[in-house]
């Protein structure tokens, strides 16, 4: 196995801590010129960050689809296929209704809107999001190469599967061409460990762009709104993803937990699950031991469709621009408020404040005044990186219980 490089954990820590106190001596100290400030923002910070970003990005296509390829192409029975594809999206649909219900009973208990006046301007242009019609259009692609070059994941995974299944079907005329998708496999993991080695610089750039743009004052706004939430979050992780763990696994939820740490910190400092795909791919497979026929399926189609920290922020923000603009939802609007946003979490990208997008069309649904985002996006930067991390910690629960439930899970490797 392709060994990851020592003290990784500590090291990207460190570079979080680093940026953030880097980058808020930069903002608060009046100490430093402006051309000095600038230019720091704009040479370490934003070019650092982008620049991993890029090469993060840069391997998800090939990742995704040299590693479903040679899934794919080694199965041995379709029937196992058929079964993974319905339980990942049975439990992605189920565990993402639960997020945003917690969310709602969470905002209309402790009313986070309640009382509360701003006066935030609203954005100047209001940002439109993608229908669920588009949504499903976009798994069955017309041109895989602009597909791929958009990372389209949906299509990718889609086109990969086809690409599999065919490769499966002529092994015996191809010579077992199969093989060579094995190897390029292993070459992209390679690649992986090669680009995270340098998450810890990676993370002290994206920690630094953060806190020297918006400094650390943004908790200040919305504060009952911002707390609810991350309260809502934690009950997420802690309570629900432990409860179908152990519902449905007889894994250890601390091994679990513990093994999630890298993933959960990449998703935190780059907000984006499709950027975090390489990490997430690499962790189910390698430290908790999920079969790759299992995880090169459901992490690339988890970081597009299922994102429960995303629907806990809808379901949030939707309570509490309610109870701003004093309308009282109805339990039929709270019900619809959860089928929505399962639905739009789904058509929400996973990139840096996507989530934000789609709550759109959820406001608008119920006629709530779409200024209002802007007090949501005020706040949303370190949100984003929360919830993020909450998608991604999903998608790798949902990998291991489908694992477990084919046995395509290796104890022994989770163990370790
Ligand atoms: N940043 C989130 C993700 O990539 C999406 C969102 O909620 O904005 O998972």
């Amino acid at each position: 196995m392709i060994e990851t490089p020592k003290n990784l954990t500590r090291n990207i820590l460190l570079g979080m801590f680093l940026g953030f106190v880097v980058g808020s001596l930069l903002y608060y100290l009046s100490f430093f010129s402006d051309t000095f400030i600038d230019f720091t923002r704009a040479y370490v910070f934003n070019l650092g960050s982008a620049i991993f970003i890029n090469l993060l990005k840069l391997l998800i296509v090939p990742l995704v689809f040299f590693s479903l390829v040679s899934g794919i192409s080694s199965l041995t029975s379709m029937q196992s296929l058929g079964n993974i594809t319905l339980k990942t999206i049975v439990l992605y649909l189920s565990t993402t209704a639960i997020a945003v219900s917690l969310s709602l009973f969470i905002g209309s208990i402790f009313k986070p809107g309640a009382g509360y006046s701003s006066d935030i301007a609203p954005p100047e242009q209001l940002p439109q999001g993608q229908g669920i019609y588009e949504t499903i259009l976009d798994i069955f692609p017309s041109n895989i190469i602009e597909a791929m070059a958009q990372n389209q994941m949906l299509a990718v995974v889609f086109f990969s599967i086809l690409f599999g299944l065919a490769l499966n079907k002529t092994n015996h005329l191809t010579n077992n061409f199969s093989q060579s998708f094995e190897k390029l496999n292993t070459v992209f993991m390679q690649l992986v460990i090669m680009v995270i080695s340098f998450a810890p610089i990676g993370v002290f750039c994206l920690i630094g762009k953060f806190v020297i743009t918006d400094g650390l004052d943004i908790f200040q706004e919305a504060f009952k709104y911002v707390l609810l939430l991350i309260i809502a979050l934690l009950i997420h992780v802690v309570f629900t993803y432990s409860l179908i763990l152990k519902l449905f696994t007889n894994l250890s939820l601390l091994t679990f937990y513990r093994k999630m740490k890298d993933v959960a910190i990449f998703a935190f400092s780059t907000s984006s699950s499709a950027a975090t795909i390489p990490v997430t791919l690499k962790t189910v497979q390698d430290d908790l031991g999920v079969n790759k026929n299992v995880s090169s399926f459901v992490i690339p189609v988890g970081a597009t469709i299922n994102m429960d920290g995303t629907a806990i922020m809808q379901g949030m923000a939707t309570v509490f621009i309610a109870q701003m603009s004093g309308i009282d939802l109805t339990i039929f609007q709270y019900i619809q408020v959860v089928i929505l946003a399962v639905v739009t979490s789904i058509g929400t990208a996973a990139v840096p404040s996507a989530g934000t997008i789609t709550l759109v069309i959820i406001l608008q649904q119920f006629g709530l005044p779409l200024e209002a985002i802007g007090i949501i996006l005020a706040v949303d930067r370190i949100l984003d990186m929360l919830r993020t991390s909450v998608n991604v910690t999903g998608d790798a629960a949902v990998a291991c219980i489908v694992a477990e439930s084919e046995g395509l899970i290796d104890k022994d490797l989770f163990n370790k």
